[in-house]
């Protein structure tokens, strides 16, 4: 995953193209680092080693010398709690220091600096402070402040940039997920294999039915060892964690028999159909499809965990949860586990598998705070989205939203003698290729993506 899979320009591309001068830094799946009107400053998915994390290229060498061992991201990989820790709060500091120096360096009209560093503490360490997480006893002494300790810090680093923006400068301060324990996961691909949904073919598959007749199946289930493998353990780093997850489920899904299996799991934690005409290797009408959705769906949402909460928070179709022309990428059904709902043993259980080496998850709701001259004191934002912190501050900017932008400019947050001024405008397009040459290519048959796209599969 990097830069080049983002089908859409970013606010940083939209104001370059504009000619407003952007400055950006850390933010996730930024690598290559794409040419902007500024600088820009890659942050997790980078590759590591000597691959260029900037742009300009030459900007590292002076961001190295301004703050000696920066830290482009944070390596977990292989690394014991305490040092991870650590790293972060190392990693919080050289963010710091190359905020303020490039801030000072260079002119911005719109500076974007990202702390993934909450994010990274609380998957790996939440067990550490909550007392109620069932891995509590097990987690090193050392760490039970290290959460709260590490807000503290970061909550510091924002007073030492506000410290040093100009008066006039308007400050959003926003996240994207808020955090919460993470118990328990569901085995989703196990789940797929058992209910006959994915069919795994020669002797294995052969092997597995005799196995599961006789009662034995449990036991010498070690294919999904492999399986798993890419959702338990920390693989590699950046884009490499990846590949390699890419590779060990490549490795299963060619052992699987795609003229039998009728849906599968994606990397993300969905489900795909295997769709005749969209799929390599498709056996499922459209007509088929739209039943088979319904009753994966409602099999999986009558799971509970052994307190009766719902395993799943939800389960849409894509349909329900993307549009626009690059939605038959996405999962057929997007699944979201109620990771918070159950604490106790799930010892015995089939799908229900305790939290690994993360023991945090996030959760729907994040923050967002705006201060500043053209800002209202007080006024609270009610049902914000993600997707309108890009066109308020777009807005703000006095820079019209492009057409297709899924969200809106929460005007409500701006002064009347701001708003009054500044009606919201769209115009251009987000999209960084024509659409009519991209975003097909999986549809070589015309006739067939003309039924899919009359059906919504695609648009
Ligand atoms: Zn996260």
């Amino acid at each position: 995953m990097s830069t080049l899979d983002i089908k859409t320009k970013t606010i940083w591309e939209l104001l370059s193209e504009r000619g407003r001068k952007v400055g950006v830094i850390n933010d996730p799946c930024s690598y290559p680092a794409l040419q902007v009107n500024g600088f820009l400053v890659c942050g997790m998915l980078w590759p590591g080693g000597e691959q260029p994390y900037t742009y300009p290229e030459s900007l590292a060498a002076e961001l190295e010398k301004a703050v000696p061992n920066y830290i482009v991201d944070v390596n977990l990989h292989n690394k014991e709690k305490i040092e991870i820790a650590k790293e972060l709060f190392r990693s919080i500091d050289t963010r710091l220091q190359a905020s303020l120096y490039l801030m000072k360096q260079h002119d911005w009209d719109l500076f974007w600096t990202v702390f993934t560093e909450s994010d990274r503490a609380q998957h790996r360490l939440w067990a550490a402070w909550d007392k109620t997480h069932p891995r509590h006893a097990d987690e090193p002494e050392e760490l039970r402040t290290a959460v709260l300790d590490l807000y503290e810090k970061l909550d510091a680093a924002v007073g030492a940039i506000l410290a040093e923006v100009e008066q006039e400068t308007t400050v959003f301060i926003v996240s994207d997920h808020g955090f919460g324990p993470f118990y328990a996961a569901f085995d989703l691909p196990k789940w797929l294999l058992d209910e006959g949904y994915i069919v795994e073919r020669g002797e294995k598959a052969f092997l597995k039915s005799a196995l599961k007749k006789i009662g034995v199946f449990d036991e010498v289930a070690s294919v999904y060892k492999a399986v798993r493998k890419p959702f338990e353990k920390e693989i590699a780093y950046g884009t490499n964690k990846f590949k390699s997850q890419e590779a060990s489920t490549e490795d299963y899904f060619a052992k699987l028999d795609w003229s039998k299996t009728r849906a599968y799991y994606t990397l993300d934690g969905g489900i795909r159909i295997n769709l005749k005409g969209r799929e390599p290797y498709g056996i499922v009408s459209v007509e088929e499809a739209e039943e088979l959705k319904e009753q994966i769906r409602s099999k999986l949402l009558e799971h509970k965990f052994p307190n009766g909460e719902p395993v799943f928070r939800y389960i849409l179709t894509q349909q329900e949860a993307f549009n626009g022309p690059y939605s038959h990428f996405a999962p057929d059904l997007v699944v979201a586990i109620n990771h918070t709902g159950y604490n106790g043993s799930l010892k015995g259980n089939k799908y229900l598998m305790p939290s690994n080496h993360n023991t945090g998850e996030h959760t729907p709701y994040g923050v967002f705070i705006a201060c500043g001259k053209n800002i209202k004191q007080g006024q609270k934002v009610e049902g914000a989205s993600l997707k309108d912190v890009a066109p308020t501050v777009l807005y703000h900017l006095n820079e019209p939203l492009t057409i297709e932008m899924d969200g809106r400019a929460l005007t409500e947050i701006f002064t009347p003698e701001f708003s009054t001024k500044h009606p919201v405008e769209r115009k251009g397009t987000s999209y960084r290729q024509p659409l009519s040459t991209e975003g097909e290519e999986m549809f070589e048959d015309e006739a067939v993506a003309d039924k899919l796209r009359s059906l919504g599969y695609i648009q």
